[in-house]
């Protein structure tokens, strides 16, 4: 029987079979869970004590923060932000809010959870947010970074994995809403990653 993060699983290669050949294996769930479980332990010596509030962002990364605050064993709190960008749109890549957050984040530990730093829109306008709420302190921590596309500076505390300019599904991350289940990191050959 294969172990739960065994290898790279039957599923990391079904997927192509379900989904089309044109989805290539990126980044397997063992690889995935071994990730995880270093960054969980860099967080921990961070952290632990001062009860953060893990920031998620909707919704790519609500299976990496599910995972990651289940190798957190101190007290911390959830919750989450969505926001919308219009860098397909619009040159000046305006970032909207769409999902506030829930919690006061004055005097708090905050801890940004993002699926992928891409241009970094998204990411510069949230620590911006953050910190315009008086929060005690603010990190990043990210589980893609995809460098090549940057426009804005952005500092990433805790990484997970430096990923090609390429269109990555799985794991959290869609295309049109589809692909999210998927328990590795794939990579789609066809589509134009500037869409
Ligand atoms: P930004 O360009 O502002 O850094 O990223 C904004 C959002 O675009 C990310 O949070 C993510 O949801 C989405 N995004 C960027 N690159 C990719 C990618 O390669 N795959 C997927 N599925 N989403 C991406």
């Amino acid at each position: 029987m294969l172990n739960d993060i065994d290898a790279v699983s039957l599923e990391d290669y079904n997927a192509p079979m379900v989904y089309g050949s044109d989805l290539k294996l990126l980044v397997s769930r063992r690889a995935i869970a071994l990730t995880i479980k270093r960054l969980a332990d860099l967080v921990r010596d961070d952290y632990k004590g001062q009860n953060p509030l893990l920031l998620g962002v909707l919704k790519g990364s609500f299976i990496f923060l599910s995972d990651l605050v289940r190798q957190l064993d101190f007290k911390l709190e959830v919750d989450f932000v969505c926001c919308r960008s219009y860098t397909a749109t619009q040159s000046n890549g305006k970032v909207e809010m769409t999902l506030h957050p829930r919690s006061s984040l004055r005097g708090r530990h905050i801890l940004l959870v993002e699926d992928i730093v891409d241009t970094g829109l998204t990411t510069r306008y949230l620590l911006d947010y953050i910190r315009i709420h008086d929060s005690a302190s603010v990190k990043l921590c990210a589980l893609l970074d995809k460098p090549s596309r940057r426009r804005e500076v952005v500092d990433i505390d805790y990484l997970g994995f430096t990923v090609p300019d390429k269109f990555i599904v799985g794991y959290g991350l869609d295309c049109a809403e589809q692909y999210r289940n998927l328990a590795g990191l794939y990579t789609m050959e066809q589509r134009d990653n500037t869409s």
